[in-house]
């Protein structure tokens, strides 16, 4: 049975910006220990790796493509460089408001791994920074990684959402490090 990392792009694999979009180069952060770690999973670890990421608005004049497509390839090139190689990649280009099925932590975008009985889903996780990839992993029937960089439950509606989901965290962490010591021991 397969095994699935559904990686998060923007606050996972490189920093999220403050304004929360990724549209220019000199945003472009990569997460301290990534490269390193993530490299160590992908040759000694036996998972495939999908990139799941929401990118609001991709394609208006919001994120027109010929400003995200030169940034997301460097990215994922300077991973590809490192012997990082994402099986596939999903990305969401709608709006929050449009409420699309498509969009985390909806799993429209992942039907065929849920429909697709070579997956073990139940074994598979889902590694983001926001309580809704730890959402979309219990959608999934899988488990969280949660990297968690600050995150305060000052509103109501967020603590109560992380009581829901705090069952489905295998790992809240800020640290690629133990990531691959979290994931090598399973
Ligand atoms: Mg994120």
């Amino acid at each position: 049975m397969k095994r699935v990392l559904f990686i998060d792009r923007d606050g996972t694999i490189i920093k999220e910006a403050p304004d929360e979009v990724i549209n220019s180069f000199t945003k472009i952060e990569f997460l301290p220990n990534v490269f390193k770690y993530l490299r160590l999973i992908a040759e000694e670890l036996d998972f495939e790796l999908a990139l799941v990421t929401n990118q609001d608005g991709l394609g208006t004049e919001f994120l027109p493509e010929e400003v995200f497509t030169p940034i997301h390839n460097l990215v994922m090139t300077s991973l590809k460089n490192e012997n990082i190689h994402f099986k596939a990649e999903h990305i969401d280009k709608t709006f929050f408001f449009e409420n699309a099925p498509t969009r985390k932590p909806q799993t429209g975008m992942l039907t065929g791994y849920m429909n697709n009985p070579e997956y073990d889903l139940a074994h598979s996780f889902v590694i983001g920074d926001r309580l809704t990839d730890v959402e979309l992993a219990f959608n999934l029937g899988a488990k969280g990684i949660w990297i968690n960089q600050g995150t305060t439950f000052g509103n109501n509606e967020l603590s109560q959402k992380f009581e829901k989901l705090k069952e489905y965290i295998a790992l809240e962490t800020n640290d690629w490090k133990e990531i691959y010591e979290f994931l090598k021991a399973q």
